[in-house]
């Protein structure tokens, strides 16, 4: 049995939590990390809360449509998901079984099951379950292989204009959970976590903002990737090479992370769901973090100051750098939230052009993991839906 999830009304509560800052990151951090502690509380919400605005029901064909894009729309959520799981800031058993976390050898995963997935779409009648009980989704079909079945004919009946897209696309991630083997609690639970994540998508804009930040993110770490490539072939970091680079690169940087987050005052404007979870954000800070300490580092100008920061050590914590920056007159970075991982990532003090190569080669490494995810979303070919 499945069931619509409630129309929720989180908007008034982000607002109020984030009322007093102005960092547009932190904005869609915020998003993320509420939704993510807020689905806890949401779910069982029936679907009968009716406010003061009437939207009208969805439509066959809006349903239908949100059908052969659901598969971007899943993975974008589920890679920034899996690592919110994967770093113990989401703690369920449903979505561990579901990404194949502390399952047998060999278990297949979500992102298997969706690499095959077909879609059996019932205009006009209901899905059967296997008791032969109407639902409005199933596992069951007349399709060979993974497939699941949705009955628009339903749907119809229990969505609405405003919230079509989000649930639908996670009523399918609930009958994909099925087939990896969850009971109907494990279903419903990891349902809800979507119904939380996926409401922030821009489902008509999604292909487009994907595509555009799958290519800008590529272009950053590409260049990264060339810079530690040409500087292995240096002998010092007072080259001026260094310096040019190092500012250009890292100015190219904030533009794109700036353009990501544009939107994110509009809780539909959370652009890549996958992007909007500290671990990976914390990443690409990391890629880009090395850039300006290049920078300094490579400036004679700023000897001093620089020096300053590490008094001495050999390493210093991030937070310790950013406090550094703005005591030693370098100029305060931006003030960015993190992870609190963050700060106790050591950043090495750089002495030379081989220590500098090798930790910004090891960010640029981490840095591509995500564009691959980007490019892996962006480039989702569609769904196969087979109407009966
Ligand atoms: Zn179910």
């Amino acid at each position: 049995m499945w069931k619509a999830q409630g129309q929720f009304v989180i908007k008034a509560e982000v607002k109020l939590f984030i009322g007093g800052f102005m960092n547009k990151l932190f904005l869609s951090l915020v998003f993320a990390g509420l939704s993510t502690q807020a689905s806890a509380n949401i779910g069982g919400v029936g679907s009968g809360g009716g406010g003061a605005v009437h939207v009208p029901a969805a439509t066959l064909d809006q349903i239908k449509s949100t059908l052969p894009n659901a598969r971007r729309e899943l993975r974008q959520w589920l890679y920034g998901e899996e690592t919110l799981v994967r770093t113990g800031r989401v703690k369920s058993d449903a979505l561990n079984l579901i990404f194949g976390i502390n399952q047998p050898k060999g278990a297949r995963t979500v992102q298997d099951v969706l690499g095959d997935l077909q879609i059996e779409f019932h205009d006009t009648t209901p899905c059967y379950d296997a008791l032969g009980n109407e639902d409005d989704g199933s596992i069951y079909t007349s399709l060979p292989g993974d497939a699941i079945c949705i009955s628009g004919a339903r749907l119809t009946q229990e969505l609405r204009a405003d919230d079509y897209e989000y649930q639908t696309t996670a009523l399918i991630l609930h009958e994909v959970s099925h087939l990896l083997g969850a009971n109907e609690a494990q279903a419903v639970e990891v349902q809800d976590y979507a119904v939380m994540g996926l409401h922030l998508i821009d489902f008509p804009n999604s292909a487009f903002n994907t595509g555009r930040i799958a290519v800008s993110l590529q272009v950053q770490e590409q260049g990264l990737a060339s810079v530690v490539k040409i500087a292995a072939k240096k002998n010092s970091l007072k080259d001026k090479w260094f310096n040019e680079v190092a500012i250009g690169r890292y100015s190219a940087f904030v533009t794109v992370l700036d353009g990501i987050n544009v939107n994110c005052d509009n809780l539909k404007g959370a652009p890549l769901m996958s992007l909007v979870n500290y671990q990976d954000i914390d990443e690409i800070r990391m890629a880009q973090e090395q850039l300006m300490n290049l920078y300094y580092a490579s400036n004679s100008a700023w000897a001093s100051e620089y020096a300053s920061i590490f008094n001495g050590k050999a390493s210093v914590n991030l937070a310790d750098f950013f406090k550094g920056e703005s005591t030693s007159g370098l100029g305060a970075a931006a003030y960015w939230p993190t992870s609190g991982q963050w700060a106790d990532t050591q950043m090495p003090y750089i002495k030379n052009v081989k220590a500098w190569t090798d930790e910004a080669a090891a960010a640029d490494a981490t840095f591509k993991k995500i564009v691959d995810h980007a490019q892996a979303v962006a480039n989702e070919a569609s769904f196969t839906v087979v109407e009966k």
